[in-house]
């Protein structure tokens, strides 16, 4: 299902796929750019620039959103680069980005992430802080567009996406970026507007560079 994507970056159903690119070879990036793929995500900052700066010179449609976690000390970077930073997960963040912006002179679209499972070592605001974050990224003139989570790896992602989906519609929230290669189904099930896939577009990465990003 995700290869029939391709020629449009949507399903029929209006989902779209954001391809997961990272650790990917220049030849993987090329070839899916000319297949028509347009929205990519990436994990690391500086990975990213050195990935994107050029081709977006060349692609102007492109759309970039940063879904892996962001330090503060690099959320002009950020700015600079992403269209939309679906890891916004903490207040100071939030300042950081809003400053950043102001410097810019732009607008910075913003996902909220969601540590569904309450998992220590897991990025993502905890639940019960969400709707707490949303205000104050809104006050500051953040445009929070919606919420991203990443289920606990040993968890059936049902309950999860179902949460994410319950804080969303309580704080008016309309984009829900859940479901990666092993679950986007069920998450489009769930109501997903965005889906991350990598190693279902691409093929397996390089195992010690997943379990970094986890
Ligand atoms: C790597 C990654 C993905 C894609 O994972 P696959 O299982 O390869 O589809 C999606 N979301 C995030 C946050 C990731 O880090």
């Amino acid at each position: 299902m995700a290869q029939a994507w391709l020629a449009t970056g949507r399903a029929s159903d209006g989902v779209v796929l954001t391809a997961v690119t990272k650790t990917q070879p220049p030849g993987a990036i090329d070839a899916i750019l000319a297949a028509g793929q347009r929205v990519f995500g990436e994990n690391r900052v500086q990975e990213a620039l050195a990935r994107w700066t050029h081709r977006r010179a060349v692609v102007p449609d492109l759309e970039l959103r940063l879904i892996g976690p962001l330090q503060t000390n690099k959320a002009a970077d950020a700015v600079a680069l992403f269209d939309v930073i679906e890891t916004l997960d903490r207040p100071r963040l939030a300042e950081a980005l809003a400053t950043a912006a102001e410097k810019a002179g732009r607008t910075v679209r913003v996902l909220v992430q969601v540590n569904t499972g309450a998992e220590p070592q897991k990025a993502g605001a905890l639940p019960e802080d969400t709707d707490a974050l949303i205000a104050q990224a809104r006050s500051l003139g953040l445009i929070v567009e919606g919420l991203m989570c990443i289920p606990p790896a040993d968890e059936a992602p049902g309950m999860h996406f179902e949460l994410l989906g319950k804080i969303a519609r309580r704080n008016r929230l309309e984009v829900l970026s859940m479901g990666m290669s092993g679950d986007y189904e069920t998450a489009i099930g769930f109501g997903a507007t965005h889906v991350r896939v990598g190693s279902a577009l691409f093929g397996e990465r390089n195992t010690s560079q997943t379990a970094s990003m986890e």
